[in-house]
Order: C-alpha cells, then sequence, then structure tokens
C-alpha cells in the first residue's frame, strides 16, 4: 500500500475552514449553531460527500461520514475531532483531527485500499462549553455520560435551551437516539494538536496518548451585600468580590499543594454585579475547571475547596453556593489502538513519546464505548485557544499518514 498525503490540499482546506468566522483573521470564533458554524457544517458535509462518504447527522449535531467497508455490519473504525471553536481561538484545534481524517481517508482511497471494518469520520458536535457551559457534549450523548433529558434542559446565556437552538438548527430527531451501541465502533482515534509545549520542547513530532486527565468543573455564586462605597464602612461591609478573590487564591492552592504536576485549577470566568465604580460587590459569579490524571487526587482537591467555601462564608458572612457541571474519570488509551499508531509510526521510522493528555478531548466520552485513543502532533510554543495557535503543515501531514496508516491496520 502506498500512501500519500495531499499535504498542499490538507493546508488550503485549514485556511478555508478557518474563514468561516466570526474574528477577524488569523483569529476564528465559531460558537456552535451560529450562522458562521452552520456553514461550516455544511461545507464540511459537502467536503465528506466529494470524497464518496454517507453522510448522516443526529440530533445533538454530530456528523458521521462512513466509507463502506466490505464488511459492513461490522463495527466501525472511527476517527474524528471537533470544528466548533472558542471566541478569538485558532485554526487547528480539533480542525487537525476532522480535515486529517478526512485526508486519512482520501488517502486510503486513493492507495487502492480497501478496508474490511467500514471507516467512519465523526466531527463531534459542540464540544467546546462556550455556549451551553459544558465541554463535550455531542459525545457525553454518543456515550451516555450524560441523559438526553438533562442535555436538552441545558441552556445558553440567552436563555435559549439546548432543545430549542438545535431545533433551530434543523436537527429534528430524538436526542434519546444519540447514545452509541457498544457495538458500533471497535476503535476510535483523534488525532490533535498537542495545545502543549511537550513534543515541540523534546523536538519529537508525534506523541501517543496513554492516558487522558480527569476533568470537572463548578459554577459557584458568592452573594455578599451591596451598598454605597462611600457610605458603608469597612467593618459593615458583606462584599462578595472580597471573598470570591479569597475563594480563587484558595482553588489556585488546592492545585498547588497536591504535590504532582498533573494537578491544575483555574478560575476563567468572574462576573461582578453591579459591576460599577461606587457600588459594593453584592454578587458574583465565577466557574471552577479543574483536572488530574488521579481520580483521587482531583477528589482530594476539590474537598480542600469545599473546606476553604465553609471557611470563607462563615468569616465573612456571605453565602457560597456551587453547582457541579461535572466530574469526569480519567481515561486511558486503548492498548490496540496505541499498538496501531506505535507500529506506523515505526513502519515509516518517526520517532514518537508516549503521553498524557491534559486537556480533555471527546475520545475521554468514546472511550466509554470504544477503544479508543489518540495522536498528537506539536504547536507552537503549546499555544492554543489564541489567534496564534500554529501547527506546521509537514507535522500535520506527518500526523494524517500515521493515522491512515493505523486506521488501515484497525480496520483490515
Ligand atoms: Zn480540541
Amino acid at each position: 500500500m502506498k500512501l500519500k498525503i495531499d499535504q498542499r490540499r490538507l493546508s488550503a482546506e485549514i485556511e478555508m475552514l478557518a474563514a468561516i468566522s466570526d474574528a477577524e483573521p488569523p483569529a476564528v470564533t465559531r460558537i456552535v449553531f451560529t450562522p458562521a458554524d452552520l456553514r461550516a457544517r455544511a461545507w464540511m458535509i459537502s467536503r465528506c460527500e466529494e470524497a464518496g462518504l454517507a453522510v448522516r447527522q443526529d440530533a445533538i449535531g454530530n456528523i458521521f461520514a462512513r466509507w463502506t467497508g466490505a464488511n459492513p455490519a461490522a463495527p466501525a473504525v472511527g476517527t474524528g475531532s471537533h470544528i466548533d471553536a472558542i471566541p478569538n481561538a485558532g485554526k487547528y484545534d480539533g480542525v487537525v483531527g476532522v480535515l486529517g481524517g478526512l485526508e486519512a481517508i482520501r488517502a486510503l482511497q486513493r492507495s487502492g485500499f480497501r478496508p474490511s471494518n467500514s471507516i467512519e469520520l465523526l466531527v463531534f458536535a459542540t464540544e467546546e462549553p462556550t455556549r451551553f457551559g459544558i465541554g463535550c457534549l455531542g459525545s457525553r450523548l454518543l456515550s451516555g455520560t450524560l441523559s438526553a433529558e438533562a442535555a436538552a434542559k441545558l441552556k445558553d446565556r440567552d436563555g435559549q435551551t439546548v432543545d430549542e437552538v438545535r431545533r433551530k438548527a434543523g436537527l429534528n430527531g430524538n436526542l434519546q437516539d444519540v447514545k452509541l451501541a457498544k457495538s458500533y465502533y471497535k476503535t476510535f482515534v483523534e488525532l490533535h494538536i498537542e495545545q502543549g509545549p511537550l513534543l515541540e520542547r523534546a523536538q519529537v513530532s508525534l506523541g501517543i496518548v496513554k492516558s487522558i486527565a480527569a476533568p470537572a468543573s463548578l459554577r459557584i455564586s458568592v452573594e455578599g451585600s451591596g451598598g454605597h462605597a462611600g457610605g458603608v464602612l469597612m467593618p459593615d461591609r458583606k462584599d462578595a468580590l472580597c471573598a470570591a478573590a479569597e475563594l480563587i487564591l484558595a482553588i489556585e492552592n488546592a492545585a498547588r499543594s497536591s504535590g504532582a504536576v498533573d494537578s491544575v485549577a483555574t478560575v476563567g470566568v468572574c462576573d461582578v454585579f453591579p459591576g460599577a465604580v461606587n457600588s459594593i460587590p453584592s454578587r458574583v459569579g465565577i466557574t471552577l475547571d479543574i483536572r488530574d490524571t488521579d481520580l483521587a487526587r482531583r477528589d482530594g482537591a476539590m474537598k480542600s475547596i469545599e473546606r476553604a467555601v465553609e471557611t470563607i462564608s462563615k468569616k465573612r458572612g456571605v453565602v457560597i453556593q456551587t453547582e457541579l457541571i461535572n466530574a469526569d474519570a480519567p481515561a486511558e488509551c486503548a492498548p490496540e489502538v496505541r499498538t496501531a499508531l506505535a507500529e506506523s509510526c515505526r513502519e515509516h521510522g518517526f520517532p514518537f513519546l508516549e503521553m498524557v493528555s491534559r486537556a480533555y478531548h471527546d475520545s475521554l466520552f468514546l472511550s466509554r464505548i470504544a477503544a479508543a485513543g489518540m495522536l498528537f502532533i506539536p504547536c507552537r510554543n503549546g499555544y492554543s485557544h489564541r489567534p496564534d495557535e500554529y501547527a506546521a503543515p509537514d507535522d500535520i501531514a506527518r500526523g494524517t499518514l500515521v493515522l491512515a496508516k493505523s486506521l488501515a491496520k484497525l480496520s483490515s
């Protein structure tokens, strides 16, 4: 089998998709089910159809593009990622796995290879948490990690439910039907940029993921009491922002003091009410994102944050409420996928690193229903989720080649 990646076409497609965006280039903004995202999805579907793939969408908007194998009843070999993008993002997060996955399939078609198991490209819907506050909504539903009832009720910032938004986008199916049977996929492989600096530092252009870190997130509201910035004296204050500030530092400390580099905690949102220069903040909303490769360690850090919540609310006379958005377990990548990736690298003489994915991906959830794994390529300075995110065309092509080879092995 002579496999050749059309690097020029792949690079051109990455640029074309980046142009379908709500931000000034080079930034990309593509929030799920906005007009830009819907245009991008339609463009993606037409590319898949051009490649002769049979395309279908489910009720949450996951797109499946299938190259039917000689044994169509056998479980499929899946690959894919996402094309939605957070505000002011880059061109490569998710996109490399989708367009690289499509090019891997086209390269296999051109080589004359004929799969036994069907090979399917999966474009996950609403991977980014921007709109509905929870990441990987599409793959959570596919894997049954989140129930259809719970998903339907999630709301965006304008108060529209998932159900309303998806129906407006023309997705009228039943959310109950999104969940896949465990026999649907034999294996699943996701190609992705690393979103960290380790491959670049090691000057190795491929990473085979061993495990994916366990994420959890909380919404926290702090209720104090407002008042005039001049009139209310300091001993009488219940400043919600000062209480939130103390809590944010306690959150930082919970991750720093765990003793492991894999423990990370972030507060990335802080809404202050009423948000006026001469008014004491009466209410603050923050979000907590906490991750670890070790579930017990992550849960330990969450416990220490809970204790801080109690201490701070007592000390400052404020009411702090926490709402758990998600608390997921980590995943080990499947040995058969790791082996196929490693063999493919070796056959081409490409060195690789074995590594941990500290970001989480749709593969974390696919691993609940299929043997799943991931292949990383470097991104410059480890930058991601910013407009200067960059992956070199050679690295993208190399990752795509290893992906194609691995899909061939897994579907033979
Ligand atoms: Zn991604």
